[in-house]
């Protein structure tokens, strides 16, 4: 889970930071891109604006040259004198008509007189009739300019023939005018704007291929010609020459290589981020893996198994299934070979259930599988009770295991450790039912749960406020017919009545309970005995305690604490413990026995216990289970017997209840007898009472 919110947040990280980084790239590039376009924009303008002013200045300067000739022509005491003369038009001929044949400065010339009549004009060196030839204009032009009291020119222009022409019109006056108020005679001189003209001027002010046409054509620059009036009457056209995009054109591959950069740099940026996103993914991936697989079997492993349950539609069925005698596998070919087997079971799972949507290794020696339910759950169990009760071979042996089954189903609105639970107590009870079970979970199991959970309840405040007392069972030596010990016993009676330490002692091993349960029998045990300082005291102890390691030091202090001497104190183990965790118990048992403390292998006969075990872990003593001293067996019963004295471990005979088996057990060669015929279980007073009037119950069977 933890995993997968970390792979939702990277990838929103990582979203972020290429977006980011995008984005600012992207910003980069039309930052850049805007800059050269603006520039190229800025450049083409700018040339269009001197070009534009050079082309006003080019028509400034015809115009001002115009002006020059007219004002040197009638600003002239000559030409006063002519146009008021009796007969101007020869003078006007020779003078001005004739030289404009041919003449730089101005095609023609126009003298009107002051009233706007014409006194004489030639184009070209003919003559014409300047009114017909220009218009109206040229008469009003003219007598703007007759009564001008300043020296001023008129211009203007107009349309001949399809060219433009520029009038220069000037009041003709002396050098020393003397009444600038009367009205003048006025000269005009004008010129044609040929191509050739416009062509000199336009080289003189450096402006490219300057023509004038009606009318810009599309990608030429223009600028407006009017007369006076403001009419149009043509344009000043040009090429457009763009320097700008000029440059910005040049400059394109290197702008296009620019930005293909930045492209990679781009891809660069988003491959190394997926790259890194990747490799992060992958982790968590294996992460999620590893955290939901068993690494052995490639199964799911608990977590994932329990995810699967929340997973599961309901109506699932998850059985639980646990391996009958796995321990006794790795202690007898190892751990490698349990492995091996582990795995083996595993694939042979996989292979019979094929329906099951999830197998999981559920702890050590625990498998799990979860199905839909639609067959039979129990039909599915004893397959795998059967298939697995199959011999596995494995390096070479040929390994016999078992299995016991509980299963339950999946609930709406249960989580997933219920469903687990409900599946543990079902395998409680298969297991309880002896090995090769099948076990659905049914609500007497849950009621029965429940009250072994009051019943938890009830024992843990019963030790807390010391409701468990100790009663003693005597130890009577076949020999001398003496009490030697006593055997301390656990007792429980709340007031719903007693409680068997059959019942309430693997509760409070289950529960945790049993370490401060015990400690508080050994403790009342050795106080009481105080008094009997002849006799031993065994005391039963549970196989938890003595696979922790603090135990042996627990003990220590405990005996020291009552100054009660560690010779005297037998402790009594089953088997057990001595199974599950060998090396711990051994190691217990070393440190306790330096002390002096004796230990006493305990129904001895009723399990798996062998005679090699007592050897393994050095007992001082064995207790022939009562279930071995009640049956017929009596040749079995005694080669134990001989067999443990050969080894030289004194054997106590439990459950003697008749003078016959008292008989048998002494006559087999038992050190000590234990039963009801002797003494049964006695709260302290009555040992007291027992031991100071003891009959000699065993001489006199
Ligand atoms: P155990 O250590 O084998 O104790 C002997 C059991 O046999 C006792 O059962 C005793 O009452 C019973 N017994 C003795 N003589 C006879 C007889 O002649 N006939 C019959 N039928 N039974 C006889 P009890 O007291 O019910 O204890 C059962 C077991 O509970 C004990 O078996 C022992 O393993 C365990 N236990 C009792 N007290 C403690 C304790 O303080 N700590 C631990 N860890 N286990 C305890
Ligand atoms: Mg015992
Ligand atoms: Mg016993």
């Amino acid at each position: 889970m933890a995993a997968r919110l970390k792979i939702a947040r990277m990838s929103y990280k990582f979203a972020l930071s290429v977006t980011l980084v995008i984005g600012l790239l992207v910003a980069i590039g039309a930052l850049a891109l805007s800059t050269v376009t603006t520039m190229r924009d800025a450049t083409n303008e700018l040339d269009e604006r001197r070009l534009v002013n050079a082309v006003s200045a080019a028509m400034s300067s015809v115009k001002k040259r115009l002006a020059g000739t007219v004002r040197d022509n009638a600003v002239w005491d000559d030409a006063y004198e002519a146009v008021r003369s009796g007969d101007p038009v020869a003078w006007i001929e020779d003078n001005w008509g004739a030289v404009s044949a041919d003449y730089p400065l101005y095609d023609g010339v126009i003298v009107l007189g002051p009233d706007g009549a014409q006194i004489a004009a030639y184009r070209k060196g003919q003559p014409i009739d300047a009114v017909a030839l220009f218009g109206p204009g040229i008469v009003k032009r003219s007598l703007v300019a007759s009564r001008l009291e300043n020296i001023r020119t008129v211009f203007d222009l107009y349309q001949i023939d399809g060219s433009i022409v520029v009038t220069a019109t000037l009041g003709i006056r002396p050098v020393n005018d003397p009444d600038l108020d009367t009205a003048h005679t006025t000269l005009t001189f004008f010129k044609t704007l040929t191509p050739g003209f416009v062509g000199a001027i336009a080289e003189e002010f450096q402006i490219n291929a300057l023509r004038i046409q009606a009318s810009p054509d599309p990608g030429q620059s223009w600028r407006l010609i009017t007369n006076f009036e403001g009419e149009p009457l043509g344009y000043f056209v040009w090429p457009k020459t763009d320097p700008g995009t000029a440059v910005y054109n040049t400059a394109l591959p290197t702008l296009i290589a620019l930005g293909g950069l930045l492209l990679a740099l781009i891809l660069i940026v988003i491959s190394a981020f997926r790259f890194e996103l990747k490799k992060e993914s992958d982790l968590a991936v294996k992460a999620i893996h590893d955290a939901t697989h068993d690494h052995l079997t490639g199964l799911y492993n608990r977590a994932g198994m329990i995810a699967a349950i929340d997973r599961a539609p309901a109506g699932s069925i998850f059985h639980l299934i646990d391996l009958d005698g796995f321990k006794g596998v790795n202690d007898v070919w190892g751990h490698a070979t349990g492995d091996r087997l582990l795995r083996a079971i595993a694939e042979t799972l996989t292979k019979t259930t094929s329906e099951a949507f999830a197998i999981g290794r559920f702890g050590g020696d625990e498998f799990a599988l979860l199905h839909a339910g639609e067959r039979d759950p129990s039909h599915i169990g004893n397959t795998i009770v059967h298939v697995l009760a199959q011999p596995f071979l494995i390096d070479g042996h040929h390994v016999e295991i078992g299995a016991s089954i509980g299963y339950a189903g999946v609930v709406d609105g249960h989580d997933a450790l219920e469903t687990v639970h409900r599946a543990d107590l079902a395998l409680y009870c298969a297991k309880d039912a002896g090995r090769g079970q099948v076990q659905s979970y049914t609500a007497e199991l849950d009621a029965q749960r429940k009250s072994l959970f009051a019943l938890e309840e009830k024992l843990r405040t019963a030790i807390d406020s010391d409701e468990i007392h100790v009663v003693f069972q005597p130890l009577v030596c076949t020999r001398s017919g003496r009490t030697k010990g006593v055997e301390a016993l656990a007792r429980w009676s709340p007031a719903t009545g007693p409680v068997s330490p059959c019942v309430f002692i693997p509760l409070a091993e289950k529960a945790g309970l049993i370490e401060r349960l015990s400690m508080n029998v050994l403790e009342a045990a050795l106080i009481s005995l105080a008094v009997f300082p002849e006799l031993d005291l065994s005391v039963n102890i549970s196989p938890v305690q003595l696979a922790n390691p603090r135990f042996a030091l627990e003990i220590e202090k405990v005996l020291e604490k009552h100054s009660f001497s560690a010779s005297r104190l037998i402790l009594e183990v089953t088997e057990g413990a001595l199974i599950s965790h060998p090396e711990r118990a051994c190691r217990s048992m070393t440190a306790l026995r330096a002390k002096g403390v004796r230990f006493a292998m305990d129904d001895f006969g009723s399990g798996h216990a062998s005679i090699g075990t007592l050897r393994q872990f050095a007992f001082d003593k064995v207790k022939i289970d009562r279930s071995l001293i009640a049956s017929d067996e009596h040749a079995v019963v005694r080669a134990t017997i001989d067999l443990a004295n050969a080894l030289g471990i004194p054997v106590t005979a439990e459950g003697i209840e008749t003078a016959e088996q008292a008989a048998f057990a002494r006559g087999a060669g038992c050190e000590l007898l234990q039963g009801y015929l002797l003494g049964r279980p006695m709260a302290f007073p009555a040992l007291v009472e027992h031991l100071t009037g003891a009959t000699d119950e065993v001489r006199s069977a």
